[in-house]
């Protein structure tokens, strides 16, 4: 019997974790419309109080040069260092392992002005620095003592972030992120036991439901996946084969940063505000070692899930490691390809 509820209220398996996702949508009765034209906050370029602001001294720090475009300072207060105290041994007890806090932490501002976003920048503004981004990576693979790379963006007060300067942080730590790797684990088993390519099948599966697809060019793509734990969850992959930003071509680059910048306007515009996203840039470590199946993307897990309404992780996500989800993906994708681009009034 075919049920109200069909294709709103079901389980599905995030195959990258290796975990169900429970959605129950049939609950949600607050269907939103969306898409508006957004209203240019009262703002100014400069801020006087400002770490970030060109010119602006930093605490414990130097002051920030008269930068013009992409500023990259390493962060004053690291959480990793070259510099990080000894750490004593912990013999042969290697249940309570402890090391030095090894790495370098540094941060980048994506523009001298104060007020504007990623999503408000210029596109060629955005390639900067995303080319920032790449040049980076490209240092940090000479690099002996790094061997694996998080570049990511805290954007807004809803993931805790209080200076608005438009900027990210870059982590290149001694030891591997625990996502990357588990993909790593994961894409090569998939292989061994199905001779694909988890991460190519996936992109594949998207590309033929299509329905989750929200921006697309030559060379990349972007989605809801099918098994999204956050309610306007994306991905975005490069087409080609890449396991880091490195090789990407002038073109590549070009292309994952439009559909990227065509997300995030997306996404500001369906619910007519900055909208706040954690954004992290998954690649293979660069220790020297191959990773020939992992392929490099873009995620972005935004917390809202509804106007006004903040994803709040509790019992079964904190408690227990699985999300529920009271929104389909296949809605969300569709919400957002409503959006009208052109009434994107923000861009400076
Ligand atoms: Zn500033």
């Amino acid at each position: 019997m075919k049920s109200e509820f069909e294709g709103k209220w079901e389980k599905r398996w995030h195959p990258l974790r290796e975990e169900w996702v429970v959605y129950s949508a049939h609950r949600n009765s607050r269907p939103w419309q969306g898409a508006g034209l957004i209203k240019p906050k009262e703002s100014h370029p400069y801020d006087p109080f400002c770490y970030l602001c060109p010119g602006n001294a930093r605490i414990h720090g130097s002051a920030n040069p008269d930068y013009k475009d992409v500023f990259i300072f390493e962060n004053d207060h690291p959480v990793v260092s070259m510099q990080a105290p000894q750490v004593k041994p912990a013999g042969v007890d290697d249940l309570y392992k402890k090391e030095m806090a090894l790495g370098i932490a540094k941060v980048v501002c994506y523009d001298p002005r104060h007020n504007v976003t990623l999503s408000q920048m210029k596109l060629n503004q955005v390639e900067k620095v995303f080319a920032a981004f790449q040049k980076e990576m490209v240092a940090f693979e000479k690099n002996p003592a790094i061997k694996s790379v998080l570049i990511f963006e805290n954007k807004g007060e809803a993931v805790g972030v209080s200076n608005p300067h438009p900027h990210c942080q870059i982590y290149a730590t001694d030891f591997s992120f625990k996502l990357v790797e588990q993909q790593i684990r994961i894409v090569n088993e998939y292989k061994r036991k199905r001779l694909k390519n988890i991460f190519e099948e996936i992109i594949n599966k998207e590309k033929k439901d299509g329905v989750r697809v929200i921006a697309e060019n030559e060379n990349a793509i972007a989605f809801i996946p099918f098994f999204a734990r956050y309610a306007y969850e994306v991905m975005i992959f490069s087409k080609g084969n890449h396991q880091t930003l490195i090789t990407l071509s002038g073109v590549e680059l070009h292309d994952l940063t439009a559909v990227f910048h065509e997300v995030v306007r997306r996404m500001d515009l369906n619910f007519q505000m900055d909208f706040p996203y954690v954004m992290s840039i998954m690649q293979a470590p660069v220790d020297g070692e191959s990773y020939s199946d992992f392929r490099m993307h873009l995620w972005l897990q935004p917390p809202y899930r509804q106007p006004g309404l903040i994803k709040y992780l509790a019992g079964p996500e904190i408690g227990a490691g699985n999300f529920m989800a009271d929104t389909m993906p296949e809605d969300m994708a569709t919400e957002l390809l409503k959006v009208n681009l052109s009434n994107y009034a923000l861009e400076r």
